[in-house]
């Protein structure tokens, strides 16, 4: 595999170019700690993880000073196996899910709502005429800070499909920050992966989740 020293300075280039302060989040749910160790190494600060056994296990065996994003669905059963373990959740999408993290959570949570932008019936997230409601039903969770919205574009190579995807998000995303809502100050926009995040950084993306682009994937894992 290749060196991912490189290939994140690579990458950094070209999303500084767009826009400077993007955070890089390196999904590592294809890797095994070795390589998520390499990244480490590589000055990568946010790693993501889709799954509760890889996230704890990798957890346990690298460095704590970085930040962990958990970007999966979160089943509710799981919510006590990781809600502490976290600095970010990408995937708040139903209120059964708050009310669970507001149940296990020991401090506030930083929250991502998910949004269906794309309409499709195969992925999660609120349909965005639903969001700025769910946002404010949230207010009485004191677990739950509402730092920005997650939308996951479609697996298209339609450049104009993507992009109207990404302008939705951006467009939700400063309509909840208008709110001045103190539980949810929502400067925050997750969206862009390793086929699209140079689209996700001209449109407005605080935050992109790149794996396969990044730290490669692995077989065995
Ligand atoms: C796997 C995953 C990514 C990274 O995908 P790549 O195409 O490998 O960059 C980003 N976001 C979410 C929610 C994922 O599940």
């Amino acid at each position: 595999m290749k060196p991912i020293k490189p290939v994140y300075e690579q990458i950094n280039n070209e999303i500084e170019s767009i826009q400077k302060g993007i955070q890089i989040i390196a999904v590592t749910k294809q890797v095994g700690v070795e390589r998520t160790k390499e990244a480490i190494d590589a000055g990568i600060q946010h790693l993501g993880e889709n799954r509760p056994e890889g996230l704890i296990a990798k957890r346990e065996a690298l460095s704590s000073d970085v930040q962990w994003h958990f970007i999966g669905t979160l089943q509710s059963r799981k919510v006590k196996d990781v809600i502490n373990q976290i600095d970010y959740l990408h995937s708040l999408d139903r209120l059964s899910l708050a009310k669970e993290i507001q149940k296990r959570a020991d401090r506030p949570v930083n929250c991502f709502v998910q949004v269906n932008v794309s309409q499709e019936e195969s992925k999660s997230g609120l349909a965005p005429e639903e969001t700025v409601q769910f946002v404010k039903s949230l207010e009485h969770f004191d677990k739950i800070r509402v730092v920005g919205l997650m939308t996951m574009a479609p697996n298209t190579s339609d450049e104009e499909t993507v992009r109207r995807v990404f302008k939705g998000l951006k467009a939700l995303q400063l309509k909840v920050a208008a709110e001045n809502w103190e539980h949810a100050p929502c400067t925050e926009c997750s969206m862009g992966m390793s086929n699209d995040y140079l689209i996700a950084a001209q449109e407005g993306a605080t935050f992109v989740r790149i794996g396969t682009a990044l730290v490669g994937t692995e077989s065995e894992v």
